[in-house]
């Protein structure tokens, strides 16, 4: 079994990126620029959009931060998009999801430019993905993909399983991983809480992908002998031993899954990072796609 480690595979990448950010400023004169909105005090979200602005940091991007109260009317926070969108000096922008109850979260997506829409969740970037055109794909699909070909695991005519249908991780990287061409190619199962049969559907896949969010889910049992298995998965679960009095726990029974496996990615320090990483990769995209 070897262990897939995203977080030295998303500092490799960050090192390549901030080389290719260095050559936009010295070509350009500026930065490439990305914006956050961010809607209230959920403490998971502030702690993603401060890893963002960090990562950025990191490779020498400029990022904003729009912070509002939950209290922001859909008004308000459509023209906040609309400011960002129309700002020459910002390339991507990303709006933190979730958003409050009253808010939208679909329609707010479909105010953001296209062209600035590093997350890929615009209908216009998840359509021209699955028509196979360029486009931003959303950045957790993306970072999947990253990893499979960093690590040189072939995807041609691999039977490809993944739990989970939602919008932002299952259903765009099971369009990415049967596209025709590197990197896709495979033959994929899209499962769901009404899949039946789950395990023995899981049991066929060369590369089993688990994105549900129920920790420790998948079990030895549903494992193929020699898969590569892709954990997604991150949801804090109580332990009184460390502590902040919880910790994160993926979708996949580490202990009992990983000797069964080729590959496997542990959580936390395997999709995560490379998540990170991918919405840099769009940012730097999207600035080479407006100074053009
Ligand atoms: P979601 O929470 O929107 O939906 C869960 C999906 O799992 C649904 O499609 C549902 O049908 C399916 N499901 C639920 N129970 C099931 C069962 N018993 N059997 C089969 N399928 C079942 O999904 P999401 O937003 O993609 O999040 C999934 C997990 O991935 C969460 O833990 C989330 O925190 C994590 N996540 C991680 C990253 C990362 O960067 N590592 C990014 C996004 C999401």
């Amino acid at each position: 079994m070897k262990l897939i480690d995203g977080k030295q595979t998303a500092q490799d990448l960050k090192k390549d990126i901030a080389v290719e950010v260095a050559d936009f400023i010295r070509q350009y004169g500026r930065r490439p620029h990305l914006a956050a909105v961010l809607v209230g005090e959920d403490p998971a979200s502030q702690t993603y959009v401060r890893n963002k602005e960090k990562d950025c940091k990191e490779v020498g991007m400029d990022s904003s931060l729009y912070k509002f109260p939950d209290t922001i009317t859909r008004e308000e926070l459509i023209s906040c998009v609309q400011t960002i969108n129309d700002d020459p000096e910002i390339d991507g922008l990303i709006v933190q999801l979730p958003l409050p109850d009253h808010l939208d979260a679909q329609e707010i997506i479909e105010t953001i430019d296209p062209s600035k829409d590093v997350d890929g969740f615009h209908p216009v970037n998840v359509g021209r993905m699955v028509l196979g055109l360029p486009s931003f794909v959303s950045a957790t699909p993306a970072g999947i993909a990253d990893l499979l070909e960093y690590y040189k695991i072939p995807t041609q005519g691999k039977e490809c399983v993944i739990i989970g249908r939602s919008n932002i991780v299952g259903k765009p990287l099971a369009n990415l991983l049967s596209q025709k061409g590197p990197g896709g190619d495979c033959t994929v199962t899209l499962c769901h809480s009404r899949t039946k049969e789950l395990d023995k559907i899981c049991r066929r896949a060369d590369i089993l992908i688990a994105a549900l969010g129920r920790p420790g889910f998948l079990k030895a049992n549903m494992v193929k002998e020699g898969a590569v298995v892709i954990d997604v998965g991150i949801s804090r679960v109580e332990d009184k031993n460390t502590k902040s009095g919880f910790r994160l726990a993926g979708d996949v029974d580490f202990e009992q899954v990983a000797p069964r496996c080729s590959y496997i990615t542990p959580v936390p320090g395997g999709v995560g990072p490379m998540t990170r990483v991918s919405l840099l990769k769009n940012t730097l995209k999207a600035a080479l796609k407006h100074i053009k």
